[in-house]
């Protein structure tokens, strides 16, 4: 609901035109071409020198100000703007902040400023602005001004005709704004819980940003509400949009980083880190966890050549209970910039990106929905509950872990960026552990998706496990008892989180010679022991993630080089994770095989079956493959979700490639 129209007051004209007279238009931020004006709430105050006069009236009453301020200038006497396009107001800055959270009922109809990440983005659409009603009785017509914030036409309630006052109306639409609605949300830093709220965008705003942006905004907070209802809701009429570039942005004064630096240099900054991070879970099984977990949190942005990731995934998988999940509420504490979603209910367009139609924003239109590989671009991204999600959403997951991409063709066709580092934690599929079988039996969702990760730990619940869970609630006892940490650590999460942006900003170390030598020794030998004994020859993906590992390691260290003490360390963490994996089952099978070769002989056997049915049905009379004739041909031996499983990571790897809606084999297959 709009307030009143706003109304002349000369008072404010006057005074605005002195203000003109004594400071000149660019006070108002006046381009004389475009016929814009532009207020600066801060400009405006340093000229007035008080805080209640003129400035305290665009925050609080904008409706008002703006209005008498186009007024004044357009009734300027020296300024000659003299037709009746008069002049428009395209941005206010420096309203007074607040975050989604914080709106209130006494922030309605006031101008406030704003930095959201936009979640949902609508198709562009033109409203209503303005509209004549003609009578159908006498034709008397009547010219209402609409409000663009909701979806209902505004219309008088009786002809205005005294011999008339009927209340048929014909709508004749006079003008109409270009718009777009989104959903926006407060940013994951600010808050643990952030709160979401509808803004609808105007004019120049209108197609300047993707679902997944950061951006700063200067809005009005109107207010909705159902015809018969006494409650209000807030939305938000964006009066000036800025796209941020830089997500993580963390404020670091010279001192702190000069303390660092000296840190570095006469300790062991990854011993610190980790004494720092969730210091409540104790114990060797989550030791190696929590080193990759800093790992991720501190890989990325490395400078390497173009086309290798130089992000590092780690996964943890475990019993319940084992402080999986704890690991990754750590980092929503100090990462300075990440996304974190649960499986429990996120959807496939909640964790990638994807279009929705039940979307919050009540339109039967698609809207861009930007989930959380792609808000966390260029920061980290947290997956909770894995083994919770549905199969599309995992396996929408395939592309941006790969290759740090989320595609959309169906409807719209965009190609949005998702290239976060990424952890993941999940429970066995039932929920605990079983050291007889091959772990890739045990979980909810294809082994091929661990292939993605460059770490993978499982935790298992031991008696090291009850203790850790006793310490667990013993700091959250003392969380409330000390209000804080409970615990001595080296570094405060606040700490953390300057050390992280400072590390990711400042350092793309280079490897000396020697610990290149060493790890391309490593990864010979294990080259050549895996065609040796599992007969699968293992490609260089592996070699390139011990490299970003040794790289990263000299990065916590606020080292240039990564040297040969960086390089054992990615191996040694490397094979830790090796041996988490392979103390599963018979170990010589499928476990080693999925990880170095990213796939196993039984998954081996199943591609060639898809490859082949593929080829079957292609080159048959009257058949022809897509992905569910495939799933129904193989039904006997596979489930459907692994045959399409094994089809997408067919197309990703260029194997297999849909023509006119049919699935075709490509000739290096053959
Ligand atoms: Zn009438």
């Amino acid at each position: 609901m709009r307030t009143q129209r706003p109304q002349r007051d000369p008072r404010t004209i006057h005074y605005a035109i002195d203000l003109i007279n004594e400071y000149g238009t660019d006070l108002f931020g006046f381009d004389a071409e475009q016929r814009t004006l532009s207020l600066d709430i801060e400009k405006i105050r340093e000229a007035e020198g008080k805080d209640d006069g003129l400035s305290k009236m665009v925050a609080e009453e904008p409706d008002k100000a703006m209005y008498n301020i186009q007024c004044a200038v357009e009734e300027h006497p020296d300024l000659d703007i003299d037709d009746e396009r008069g002049v428009d107001i395209v941005a206010v800055k420096n309203a007074p902040k607040r975050t989604v959270g914080d709106v209130k009922a006494e922030d309605f109809q006031t101008a406030r400023n704003l930095t959201v990440d936009i979640t949902e983005l609508s198709s562009q659409y033109a409203q209503l602005m303005l509209a004549d009603f003609q009578c159908l009785y006498c034709n008397h017509k009547t010219r209402m001004v609409q409000d663009p914030m909701t979806d209902e036409i505004d219309e008088p309630h009786h002809c205005p005709n005294d011999d008339c006052g009927r209340s048929n109306f014909g709508q004749i639409p006079i003008q109409h704004a270009d718009s777009q609605s989104a959903i926006v949300q407060d940013l994951p830093e600010a808050s643990l819980n952030p709160q979401e709220m509808e803004a609808r965008f105007f004019g120049e705003d209108v197609n300047q940003f993707d679902a997944g942006d950061r951006v700063h905004l200067t809005v009005i907070v109107r207010t909705q509400s159902d015809d018969k209802s006494s409650r209000e809701y807030p939305i938000l009429e964006v009066l000036h949009a800025e796209k941020e570039e830089e997500k993580a942005s963390v404020e670091l004064e010279e001192d702190e980083i000069e303390s660092f630096e000296e840190t570095a240099d006469e300790e062991d900054m990854l011993e610190l880190l980790l004494e720092s991070y969730a210091p409540h879970l104790e114990g060797e099984e989550i030791k190696a966890a929590r080193e990759g977990m800093l790992l991720t949190l501190f890989s990325g942005d490395l400078g390497v050549s173009d086309g290798v990731r130089d992000t590092i995934h780690t996964a943890h998988i475990g019993d319940p209970s084992t402080g999986k999940s704890d690991l990754l509420e750590e980092a929503r504490k100090v990462a300075p910039h990440h996304a974190f979603a649960s499986g429990l209910n996120a959807s496939k367009a909640g964790v990638s990106a994807g279009l929705e139609r039940q979307s919050k924003l009540e339109s039967e239109d698609w809207t861009l929905k930007a989930g959380t590989m792609v808000r966390a671009n260029d920061g980290v991204a947290l997956i909770d509950e894995l083994d919770k999600l549905g199969d599309s959403a995992v396996r929408s997951l395939y592309d941006p872990l790969a290759r740090q991409t989320v595609k959309i063709d169906k409807i719209i066709s965009k190609e949005l960026k998702a290239n976060p580092a990424t952890a993941i934690a999940s429970n066995p599929k039932n929920e605990r552990f079983n050291l007889d079988n091959p772990i890739g039996e045990q979980l909810n969702y294809p082994p091929a998706l661990l292939s993605r990760f460059d770490l993978i730990f499982t935790v298992l619940d031991s008696n090291e496990a009850d203790e850790l869970k006793a310490d667990a609630m013993t700091q959250k006892f003392m969380a409330v008892s000390t209000d804080g940490s409970g615990f001595e650590t080296p570094f405060t999460n606040e700490e953390m989180r300057k050390i992280i942006y400072y590390a990711r900003n400042n350092y793309q170390p280079t490897i000396t010679s020697e610990a290149a030598e060493y790890l391309k020794g490593k990864w010979t030998e294990l080259r050549d022991s895996m065609e040796a004994q599992a007969g699968v020859s293992i490609d260089t993906r592996q070699y390139e993630s011990l490299l970003t590992i040794a790289l990263t390691y000299a990065r916590i260290r606020l080292s240039e080089e990564a040297e040969i003490q960086d390089a054992e360390r990615a191996w040694n963490i490397t094979r830790k994770s090796f041996s988490d994996i392979n103390r599963f089952g018979d170990n010589d099978t499928f476990d080693v095989t999925m990880l170095y070769a990213g796939e196993s002989t039984s998954q081996a056997e199943r591609r060639e079956d898809v490859l082949s049915k593929i080829r079957e049905l292609d080159e048959g009379e009257n058949t022809y493959a897509n992905e569910e004739l495939v799933a129904d041909a193989l039904s006997e031996k596979y489930e459907a979700d692994e045959v399409k499983a094994e089809i997408e990571l067919l197309k990703e790897k260029g194997k297999v490639f849909p023509m006119s809606g049919e699935l075709k084999v490509s000739d290096q297959s053959q």
